[in-house]
């Protein structure tokens, strides 16, 4: 063996990144959509193509990236959303990596349109495998769309361990359906191989948006809850006894608007339902929690799905209790078994 230390090359060290924020094409659409949200877009449209293997386009009519930045977009750590390490708590944004491009258009083929209101023209760029191919001007409306051909056609060992497309397309059309219910502001459209999937209607309204994605059955057997103390506000719905599932796929979280996947959260909820489900069915919610950014990091993982609090176990007390108090006022458990 060779013991000399390379120093790895930026397109190689995008690659080996691209393993943890783009393991499959949801993960892509995740990213792209929440740079949408993130660039305070209204309107929201998800195409894809043999389950995002062809092709991804995100549309939004967001502020857009100034002419001048398209190239530095996909650079790697480039962001125009923090400056320093202070600025990780007290986020108002889903992103802060400045990876989620650059890794993307290391794998994959890449066009982006983009125009701000700054801009007369807009800008059209061309990348492969993470190189410029080609930039020119455009005319198009202020807003990004962003085109992601050919997923891994530059890392074939990546792209045999995709799933078939209608597996990739579950995966995508789940993190859709999470990210719609998380924004009831924006307007969400989602076209599967030139079939419209999903279209909510951006008005604001949560339990519209749960009807939109999730279907007049699940709006109607909710449960809402608002409630908040010192330290976390919630706000949302809980299912009642008569809708449940299998697992826990159905239980949607987001802390200050990120959707996350805390096993603390999951734990409390299945704690509060325990007196009223079925053994090992679990409750459908869609869970809002705002907290202080301060008490919060969002900065333990990639793919950003985790969260650490500063006040867990408050947190937990918190969540089980109100949970369970929102049931006994829907007369679902009945007050005697107030013990908590
Ligand atoms: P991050 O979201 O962590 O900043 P990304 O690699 O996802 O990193 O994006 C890099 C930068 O490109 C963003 O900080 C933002 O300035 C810009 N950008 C990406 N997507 C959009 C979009 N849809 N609209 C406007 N700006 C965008
Ligand atoms: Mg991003």
């Amino acid at each position: 063996m060779n013991f000399k230390i390379n120093i790895l090359d930026e397109n190689t060290i995008n690659k080996i990144a691209a393993g943890e924020v783009v393991e499959r094409p949801s993960s892509i659409v995740k990213e792209l959509i929440e740079n949408s949200i993130d660039a305070a877009a209204s309107r929201i449209t998800i195409e894809i193509e043999d389950g995002g293997k062809k092709l991804i386009r995100v549309t939004d009519n967001g502020t857009g990236i100034d002419s001048h930045e398209v190239e530095k977009a996909f650079q790697r750590h480039a962001t125009s959303k923090i400056l320093n390490i202070d600025d990780l708590y007290n986020l108002n944004s889903l992103g802060f990596r400045g990876e989620a491009l650059a890794s993307i258009a290391s794998v994959s083929e890449i066009e982006v349109i983009t125009k701000t209101e700054n801009d007369k023209f807009g800008t059209k760029l061309y990348l492969s495998g993470g190189s410029v191919i080609k930039k020119e001007p455009i005319g198009c409306s202020i807003g990004t769309t962003i085109i992601v051909k050919n997923l891994f056609f530059n890392t074939p060992a990546r792209r045999k361990f995709l799933k078939p497309s209608n597996a990739e397309t579950l995966s995508i059309t789940d993190i859709i359906n999470k990210i719609c219910v998380g924004n009831p502001n924006i307007k969400f459209k989602y076209v599967n191989n030139n079939k419209i999937m999903l279209t909510t209607p951006g008005d604001d309204n949560l339990k519209n948006t749960i009807r939109s994605v999730y279907g007049k059955n699940i709006a109607d057997n909710l449960i809402s809850i608002s409630t908040q103390n010192n330290y976390f506000k919630i706000y949302g719905f809980v299912g009642n006894n008569s809708i449940y599932r299998s697992n826990k796929s159905m239980q949607h979280i987001y802390v200050n608007g990120r959707y996350v996947k805390t096993t603390l959260i999951l734990d409390a909820i299945s704690d509060a339902y325990k007196s009223i489900l079925p053994v090992n069915k679990h409750a459908i919610c869609f869970l809002n929690i705002q907290v202080d950014p301060k008490s919060i990091d969002v900065n333990i993982h990639p793919t950003k799905l985790e969260v650490k609090f500063e006040n867990e176990n408050e947190l937990y007390k918190f969540i089980k209790q109100e949970i369970y108090a929102s049931l006994i006022h829907s007369s679902l458990i009945p007050k005697f078994e107030e013990h908590i």
